[in-house]
């Protein structure tokens, strides 16, 4: 049976850029559009031209994309004739392949925010798609509050839509603006719409205030829309929108949908997911969600004995999905729980050759289970599970000694006579047969303690120069007679890799010192630095 074709439409650039803290600039726009067109999605949203100077300097040039490039805006504003609307015209001027027009859908809007009749709105969605399509755009229109305005008066809120998909518009999208809608509402009222507009041109756009955004968007798929509109990790205001990265391989490796439905994304571009859920964290200068469905680091990462050792025999024991399909890698935690299999297991993973009787992994497993009782937890920082491992298998050479540091922090007045606070550390260290005394100021203890400690290297500084911290976090643990600091750093080398130590101390600045000194060794042994 032929599959039948389901189209993605990307709004990350557009809705996601509604995200609190996200603030897209043109090269940004630039980035994702293209990372966006390469992972083969159908339609990429890129903003509302004439809205701002970024999303103007957009649509000011043709942009090359293989993707539908779409530009969001308006319909005429009530009162005035499409040719006679200085926004509508900015829209209609934009080097756009598509025009995504929003309207209301829900009378009370019109009557409320509008100010207008449910007539004029109506005559101003016909009038704005035929001018789009005039000048020989594919459009798509917003249904604004759609299920929420269907509950509320449905002969509108599907005049509306009908309005659009008679003048010719490609997509007639259905959008739950509040995101409060629950996915059996949505799959009934999907069901009702499909009767009057084919399914085929009728889309989802689902807002995850529910945290059911993609069970919506597959709801509205099993009721008979034909095109889901979501963001990269899920991006967006309040609670964010449908994520796409939980949707695409869902759709490719999921039977139900699999079996039903060809999407633009290839099995090649699927696995890329991961990476490209990654870049876009990383240009917003977040940690990456560890706990993210099919690509966080966590997705394929398991804990008991018991559950390693069936892995190990056959990975599709614990497994949904193969890990590499969607381009994420399989790993065995270190745990409290751990058993020899699972030392064992994360030796081999991390390219680490080992005897199974050999004594020293009993020894490991000891000191695992010893520091582990302190507040470690090398499940999380996997490099420094592995400077552990490689020291007690006797495998890290010793590159340079720190011989003494100091963190000095001061308060005081400036020349300006303002109160400010200075930050500056001092270390010495031993690099063969030369001592080194760097300094360094930072916005904080750590900060200068990372910049003294990384400074000078002598010989290894080569090694380092594109090491940097990407996330610093900090818990108090209430273990035992008194509280200890546990310090998590994440770092990445020039490469993009990246890897997370840990420290633990009654002290914050030595705890910070043991997760830098594991990184920078980590880096040093990964590069082959001779000893
Ligand atoms: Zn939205």
């Amino acid at each position: 049976m032929a599959k039948e074709r389901l189209y993605l439409f990307d709004t990350t650039l557009r809705d996601g850029a509604q995200t609190n803290g996200v603030d897209f600039t043109l090269t940004d726009k630039l980035a994702i559009a293209g990372m966006l067109d390469e992972l083969g999605i159908d339609y990429v949203e890129g903003g509302y031209p004439g809205a701002n100077t970024t999303d103007t300097e957009l649509f000011a040039h043709d942009r090359g994309l293989k993707t539908t490039f779409t530009a969001f805006g308006m319909t005429r504003r009530p009162g005035r004739s499409a040719s006679n609307d200085p926004g509508l015209a900015a829209l209609l001027e934009a080097k756009a392949d598509a025009i995504c027009f929003v309207a209301k859908s829900w009378d009370y809007h019109v009557r409320v925010a509008l100010e207008t009749t449910t007539e004029e709105n109506i005559a101003s969605i016909r009038d704005s798609v035929r001018a789009a399509k005039r000048k020989g755009r594919e459009v798509l229109l917003d249904c604004e509050h759609f299920f929420d305005g269907y509950k509320a008066n449905p002969q509108f809120a599907l005049a509306c839509a009908k309005a659009a998909y008679d003048e010719g518009a490609r997509w007639v999208v259905l959008c739950d603006t509040n995101g409060g809608t629950l996915p059996h509402e949505v799959e009934k009222i999907v069901g009702e719409v499909v009767k009057t507009i084919p399914g085929s041109h009728v889309a989802i756009h689902a807002h995850n205030d529910t945290e059911q955004a993609v069970a919506n968007s597959f709801a509205a798929v099993r009721a008979g829309a034909r095109q889901i509109q979501g963001t990269l990790n899920g991006l967006g205001e309040r609670c964010g929108n449908a994520n796409l990265v939980s949707i695409i391989p869902t759709l490719k490796l999921k039977p139900e949908f699999a079996e039903a439905f060809d999407i633009g994304v290839s099995d090649a571009q699927l696995k890329k997911l991961a990476q490209v859920s990654h870049a876009l964290d990383e240009r917003l200068n977040r940690a990456p969600n560890r706990n993210a469905p099919y690509v966080g680091e966590s997705a394929f990462a398991t804990k008991a004995g018991i559950h390693a050792s069936a892995i190990a025999k056959d990975p599709a024991t614990y497994e949904h999905v193969a890990p590499g399909s969607i381009g994420n890698k399989r790993k065995v935690l270190v745990s409290e729980q751990a058993g020899r299999s699972n030392v064992l297991a994360e030796l081999e993973r991390i390219g680490i050759k080992a005897d199974k009787d050999d004594p020293r992994i009993g020894r490991l497993l000891e000191i695992v289970k010893e520091r582990e009782a302190i507040g470690y937890a090398y499940e999380t920082a996997d490099a420094s599970f592995e400077m552990l491992a490689r020291r007690t298998l006797g495998k890290v050479p010793n590159y340079f000694d720190v011989n003494q540091f100091d963190v000095n922090v001061e308060q005081r007045n400036n020349v300006k006579g303002e109160r400010v606070t200075v930050t500056m550390a001092v270390v010495k260290v031993t690099v063969g047969d030369d001592n080194m005394i760097s300094a360094a100021e930072g916005n904080g203890p750590v900060n200068a303690l990372d910049l003294a400690l990384r400074k000078d290297l002598g010989k290894y500084q080569k090694y380092i120069a594109g090491l940097k911290l990407i996330d610093y976090r900090v818990r108090i643990l209430n273990g035992g007679t008194e509280a200890v600091t546990r310090v998590l750093i994440e770092s990445e080398d020039e490469a993009g890799e990246r890897w997370t130590t840990i420290g633990v101390s009654p002290n914050i600045i030595d705890a910070s010192f043991q997760a830098l000194m594991d990184s920078i060794i980590f880096k040093l042994v990964k590069s082959d630095a001779p000893a």
